[in-house]
């Protein structure tokens, strides 16, 4: 697996297997975490395909565990869902995200879109969309300003449950990205009856470009979204040669390395300074 250059989860991750072997450990691990605030957001831009304009951010979990170091969001979103965590971390960062926005408007007098990841047992919850509600109104933020990025597992084995979730964040006004679009089971069908805003092309897709079928597979989305209205945010785009096959097959996002790796929220106030200026 690629890393972000410069951190390295190895050991971290490792250490959270090992070290906190059973669940019961992790849990106490987690709780603690939370309790101590020690969870906190990245802020990775996303661009226009054609400008290279910021648009939007994407806020990714960071966890830096005293003693231990940076443990993989991937580890530990999946222990928190395992231990039942997964509602009071989802909140805190959904609160967390929703401070950043209105802190970026009171410090620039703008902002863009930043988009939270959403697990699939945070979105099934009932009271979900009264969460996002009030964590909007606490911060005094527009919904327009907040997207969910939800992902195709969730939609695909709770699909009556999710499209009725999903319809109840478009009537508060927040948008709806599917994430990791291509690695699932999702039918086209699907897509129509979600109602979503916006598609995010996983890596796995982009990876391989500009090899020709895969221009032909994105290509082919693209064209399917755009029959549904649906935005195309392409992911993990690190070279020029992969964002302009992306952009020509109708990417209309484009979101890398090749443009930012995930920024401390500081950083990612300069981009906003950089977007607001002109
Ligand atoms: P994801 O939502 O698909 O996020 C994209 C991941 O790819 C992030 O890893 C990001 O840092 C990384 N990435 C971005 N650009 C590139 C690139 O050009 N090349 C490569 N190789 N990687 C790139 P990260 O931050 O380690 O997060 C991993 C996963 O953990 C996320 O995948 C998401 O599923 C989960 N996650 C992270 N934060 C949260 C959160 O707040 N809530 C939930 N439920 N899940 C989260
Ligand atoms: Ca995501
Ligand atoms: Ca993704
Ligand atoms: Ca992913």
């Amino acid at each position: 697996a690629k890393r972000t250059p410069g951190t390295s989860y190895t050991l971290a991750e490792k250490e959270f297997e090992r070290g906190s072997s059973n669940m019961l450990e992790q849990e106490q691990a987690l709780r603690a975490g939370i309790e101590r605030g020690e969870f906190h957001l990245a802020y990775q831009p996303k661009v226009d395909a054609h400008t290279g304009a910021l648009t939007s951010f994407e806020a990714l979990a960071r966890w830096n565990r005293p003693g231990f170091g940076a443990v993989s969001p991937l580890e530990f979103i999946a222990a928190a869902e395992r231990t039942g965590l997964i509602a009071a971390l989802g909140s805190t960062l959904l609160w967390q995200a929703c401070a950043q926005i209105a802190q970026w408007h009171a410090t620039y007098g703008s902002c863009v879109p930043v988009a939270v990841n959403v697990s699939p047992l945070q979105l099934l919850d009932p009271r979900f969309p009264q969460l996002v509600e009030q964590a909007l109104e606490d911060h005094g933020v527009a919904p327009q300003w907040l997207t969910l990025e939800i992902t195709e597992s969730s939609a695909v084995q709770n699909l009556d449950q999710t499209v009725a979730q999903v319809a109840q964040l478009r009537a508060l006004g927040v948008h709806v990205a599917m994430d990791d679009f291509g690695t699932g089971f999702s039918s086209l069908n699907m897509l129509r009856t979600l109602r979503l805003h916006t598609i995010k092309i996983d890596r796995g897709l982009i990876d391989p470009l500009p090899a020709p079928e895969s221009i032909a597979v994105v290509r082919a989305i693209c064209q399917l979204a755009q029959a549904l209205h649906l935005h195309v945010v392409a992911e993990g785009v690190e070279t020029t040669a992969q964002a302009e096959a992306a952009r020509d097959a109708g990417c209309g996002e484009l979101q890398g390395y090749l443009y930012a790796k995930p920024l401390s929220p500081h950083d990612a106030g300069q981009w906003l300074a950089q977007h607001t200026e002109h």
